[in-house]
């Protein structure tokens, strides 16, 4: 299987992320490389399709990672985010996996992750169809998802990271995709 996974987010310029307890950058970068490597070592074919940095905006931050998916072929996109609710944030905890609506396989991959992730101990929030109308599941032309392990504003959530892990992310995501 061809995957191709994107970290979600950059260091310098408009796409920096979610900022709370952790940034979201420090998290997504530390569990996506996770993700590769497990994936490589099992012999799956996997491209990282993360933008190098260059002051990006947001739309080229994100345009850059679909179009190498969509020109590789890949069977399935991952995209590596952390959850924050800003201003709603009302003691929001736990994990979500987001699909394109009308994608099928696309929901049965993000069933398949959400489960694995709340089995590390993260409330399950579950396989949710995107209403955002995410560029990320649009415009890629194959399965996507896009992956919320945790709130990085969610104390609880934070303390449980910090005690297992970027690596148990990793795992528990890799287990859900093979599944
Ligand atoms: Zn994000």
């Amino acid at each position: 299987m061809k995957i191709a996974i994107r970290r979600g987010h950059q260091r310098t310029g408009q796409d920096i992320g979610a900022q709370a307890l952790l940034k979201e950058i420090d998290v997504t970068d530390s569990y996506y490389k996770e993700v590769i490597d497990i994936l490589k070592k099992l012999g799956h074919e996997v491209l990282d399709v993360t933008p190098p940095e260059a002051n990006r905006t947001v739309g080229n931050s994100l345009m850059y990672g679909i179009d190498k998916a969509n020109k590789w072929g890949a069977n399935l996109f991952i995209s590596c985010h952390a959850n924050k609710a800003y201003n709603k944030y009302e003691g929001e905890l736990g994990c979500e996996v987001i699909y394109y609506p009308s994608s099928k396989k696309g929901k049965d991959y993000a069933i398949k992750i959400e489960k694995e992730l709340s089995k590390l101990g993260f409330k399950s929030r579950g396989a949710k169809e995107d209403k955002r109308g995410l560029a990320e599941l649009r415009l890629t032309n194959m399965a996507a998802v896009i992956i919320e392990p945790f709130f990085i504003e969610a104390t609880e959530d934070v303390k449980l990271y910090e005690r297992i892990g970027a690596k148990a992310i990793a795992k528990a995501i890799v287990t859900g995709i093979l599944r």
